[in-house]
């Protein structure tokens, strides 16, 4: 009879290493299984956001990783349609760092996995896994090693799969059945620039969706393109050729000198809620339960923060014996008291963001907020804040909220009237007339593309409104945690 383990984690990514970490060092019996030999490279932007940093730091290795990345970055810049319109810092004085770093997943994800292993964990490599059957008193996991079928038993079983989870297959949800971005990414040495910084596109030809620009201290880029498509809109242009675009034009002068190091690559995440993120003796976090940030697509942190949650349910359900499925949907009570509103939040806004007749007016818009932001400090702190999800990002929907971060300084909305009118030599007047003008324009033309296809349209709004219904009620019942009481 094989080993019965207390938890088997599926997926060896950010997620399952995470679980593995916070369970092991606490004397529970962790199997990880991964489909790969590791280490292995993962499709990624390699961004470790303020709150990764954090959750490095909770799992007692942010110094390993802090030790091999080049370069801290400390603000980003947006461009929008060429322009430069914001250049934005991380919100200090928060629970987290007020900086990101870079490091390829191959060594990232590697060091967590590394970590989870000294901490007590077991890891079986090259599992692809197929099928969880649950029994009563344990779940038997069925996979396929070197061309053998292999089974393992454990009280529990973490999907952290990613976006193609087999585990969340088997507890009966239908995959990528919802909005999904789909993203290329190539690698780039000897880039020109003055240290290590993020750079985010936001451009007409592919909104929703951007473009991204990471390097390091050393011009050592990691450059992406990823774009939203779902069954109601689908992609309206060729992604390689946008990419190509993007790098052969946006790019030129930064990518001058620089070499392509390895071929595109393309990768994909889910930003709809499955049908159930868990049954009995089954969680599923991170990826698996597409809970990447749906404003900025970072799931790094955001698969620690889910099995932080699953770590704490199972401690509960192993210390008490039972893992039926109420005692599972622990972990999915958790992590909506924490993070659902603003997952919900942020999902509301990409909804809105991802009907095509809306992208110019979305853009005229953003490069509007941009412009306000470079002039009030307070402003760019709280835009910025909500792009990262650094600043709760259901604040965006709040009243209260909004008005204590617009500004009121009659000097920013002033400058933000002199930009407006730059074409015309700066005048306020005509800055005025250029913003209502831009403004009733790209709504105009908004509502007529909409009107061309009203069935679409129709069905789109009434799911806006169904998620707007949600958040509204949540906001009702009363808000989860607070800022800075975050686990
Ligand atoms: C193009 C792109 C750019 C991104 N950029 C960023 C960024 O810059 N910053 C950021 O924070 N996030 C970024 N993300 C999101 C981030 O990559 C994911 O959210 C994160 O990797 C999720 O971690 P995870 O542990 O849930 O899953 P994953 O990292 O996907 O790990 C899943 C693991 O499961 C294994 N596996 C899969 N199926 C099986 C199976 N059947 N049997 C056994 N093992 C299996 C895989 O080999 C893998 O090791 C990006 C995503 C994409 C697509």
């Amino acid at each position: 009879m094989s080993t019965l383990y207390d938890v088997i984690v599926v997926g060896a990514g950010p997620g399952g290493s995470s679980t593995a970490t916070f369970l092991a060092r606490e004397d529970a019996k962790v199997l990880v299984l991964d489909k790969s030999a590791f280490p292995r490279d993962k499709v990624c932007g390699d961004g470790l956001t303020p709150q990764g940093i954090y959750w490095l730091d909770r799992l007692g290795c942010a110094n390993e990783v802090l030790a091999y990345t080049k370069g801290c970055i400390k603000s980003a810049d947006i461009v929008i349609n060429g322009e430069k319109v914001l250049t934005g810092g991380y919100p200090p004085d928060t629970i987290y760092p007020d900086f990101a770093i870079l490091l390829d997943r191959r060594r990232l994800d590697n060091i967590l996995l590394e970590h989870a292993v000294d901490c007590g964990a077991d890891f079986r490599d090259e599992v692809l896994v197929r099928d969880v059957e649950i029994g009563s008193d344990h779940a038997t996991v069925t996979g396929e090693r070197r061309g053998k079928t292999v089974e393992y038993r454990g009280r529990i079983v973490i999907g952290a799969d990613g976006v193609s989870s087999a585990v969340s297959r088997a507890i009966g949800n239908v995959l990528k059945d919802g909005v999904m971005a789909v993203s290329l990414r190539a690698y780039f040495r000897d880039c020109r620039c003055d240290g290590a910084r993020m750079q985010v596109y936001f451009d007409r030809e592919y909104f929703p969706g951007y473009g991204w620009l990471f390097v390091d201290d050393e011009g050592f880029a990691n450059i992406g393109l990823g774009c939203l498509k779902d069954r109601r809109f689908p992609l309206r242009h060729n992604l390689g050729a946008s990419f190509r675009r993007f790098i052969t034009e946006d790019l030129a002068e930064m990518l001058a000198d620089a070499t392509q190091c390895g071929p595109f690559s393309g990768g994909s995440s889910g930003f709809f809620r499955p049908r159930s993120i868990s049954a009995a003796r089954v969680m599923l976090i991170g990826d698996a339960a597409n809970q990447a940030d749906p404003l900025n697509g970072g799931g790094i942190h955001k698969a620690m923060e889910s099995a932080w949650c699953a770590a704490e349910a199972c401690r509960a359900a192993l210390a008490e014996g039972d893992f039926s499925a109420a005692s599972m949907r622990r972990y999915a009570d958790l992590w909506s008291r924490q993070w659902e509103a603003d997952w919900r939040a942020a999902e509301l806004f990409m909804s809105i963001a991802k009907n095509p007749s809306l992208s110019d007016f979305g853009l005229f818009v953003l490069r509007h907020m941009g412009r306000l932001s470079m002039s009030d400090p307070k402003f760019r702190e709280f835009a910025g804040g909500i792009f990262a999800g650094i600043v709760s990002q259901d604040a965006w929907l709040a009243v209260r909220a909004l008005y204590h971060a617009f500004p009121k300084d009659r000097a920013a909305w002033l400058d933000l009237l002199r930009a407006s009118g730059q074409e015309v030599g700066g005048e306020i007047a005509a800055g005025t007339f250029n913003l209502t003008a831009g403004y009733l324009a790209s709504a105009a033309r908004a509502a007529v593309s909409m009107a061309k296809d009203p069935i679409a349209n129709m069905d789109w709004g009434l799911d806006l409104a169904t998620k707007a219904a949600w958040l509204a009620h949540n906001r009702l019942a009363g808000r989860p945690l607070p800022e800075g009481e975050r686990p």
